[in-house]
């Protein structure tokens, strides 16, 4: 089997330490040629400089093909569009198009005045000004808010009528899992591609945490792997070999693309990618 294509999700520093940080995950992961990065929007709308500042940095020095995440939390259409352009002035021309999570303490999702109120009002914003890629999220375990998960595959078909090309995945924990989802788009008349989002493991409390407030289900099977596991201190081999062995089903399922969740941890990502036969690629002028 050839090596899968990849791309990488990292977040915008906050602190000189966090910068280090990311350039460090950046520098690692860069050689491994994915066909796109993105860097996510904070929470409420937090981060906004901060994602333009690091996917533009990225893109000019490490020449790689970024994405902007963008949400319709707390700015107008006005403000939201202002962003918009500021990207299409800094040449970015990808967009991952979000709905986006509340700011914290926020009791659920409520437009902002004059704002977009969800993300297909977003995505056929974006559409409209005819100048970026635009790709979506789903959910293949259902998103918390979902009435059902039949409900979500029809929002998504929605999403992507709108203008987008390409829905990236909520992480989940079983191959099945995505296979069920992506026979229900496909019986929805979702022909565009759908891209599984991979989140290697670093910490399985705080992950196990963090996939109970995305919907995330987490197999009983697992709980007893990482508690084995943690005992013996062999966690980190545990996340390689899961997230590996899912990749490969992923693989064997037909999955071209795989998308890394990398928290601007480059470690698990880079052993898995190796495993799938993912290496550094190096100009021929860097050898010669
Ligand atoms: P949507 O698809 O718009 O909504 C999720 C589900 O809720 C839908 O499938 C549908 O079932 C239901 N729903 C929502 N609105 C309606 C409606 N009007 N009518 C009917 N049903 C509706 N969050 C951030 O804050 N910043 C980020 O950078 C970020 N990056 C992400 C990247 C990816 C790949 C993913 C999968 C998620 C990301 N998120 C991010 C989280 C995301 O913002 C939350 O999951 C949010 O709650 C939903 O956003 P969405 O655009 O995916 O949802």
């Amino acid at each position: 089997m050839s090596a899968p294509r990849v791309s990488f999700e990292f977040f915008p520093p906050q602190s000189i330490a966090a910068s280090f940080r990311l350039w460090d995950t950046v520098q690692t992961l860069a050689p491994l040629d994915p066909s796109f990065v993105s860097v996510t929007y904070g929470a409420g709308g937090t981060t906004r400089k901060l994602t333009h500042d690091a996917v533009a940095t990225i893109g000019k020095n490490y020449g790689l093909n970024v994405a902007a995440h963008l949400t319709c939390v707390e700015a107008t259409r006005a403000e939201t569009l202002e962003i918009v352009e500021g990207y299409a002035a800094a040449g970015v021309t990808e967009i991952v198009a979000l709905r986006g999570d509340p700011p914290k303490g926020a009791d659920g999702f409520t437009p902002a005045r004059d704002g977009f109120a969800s993300s297909v009002e977003l995505i056929e914003a974006l559409a409209a000004t005819g100048k970026f890629n635009i790709r979506v999220g789903a959910y293949p375990d259902q998103h918390p808010e979902a009435a059902t998960a039949q409900a979500d595959v029809d929002y998504l078909k929605r999403k992507i009528d709108a203008g987008a090309s390409a829905a990236i995945t909520q992480f989940f924990f079983e191959a099945e899992t995505f296979f069920r989802f992506r026979d229900r788009c496909v019986a929805a008349g979702i022909d565009a591609p759908i891209i599984p989002g991979i989140f290697p493991i670093e910490n399985w409390t705080k992950a196990r945490n963090f996939a109970l407030r995305c919907g995330t289900k987490v197999p009983a099977w697992l709980d007893e792997a990482f508690a084995a596991a943690t005992r013996d201190g062999r966690e980190e081999l545990l996340s390689i070999a899961l997230a590996t062995e899912m990749c490969t089903e992923l693989r064997e399922g037909g999955v071209e693309d795989l998308h890394f969740y990398t928290l601007n941890k480059p470690e698990l990502t880079r052993e898995v990618c190796a495993a799938l036969g993912v290496s550094p690629k190096a100009a021929l002028s860097e050898v010669a």
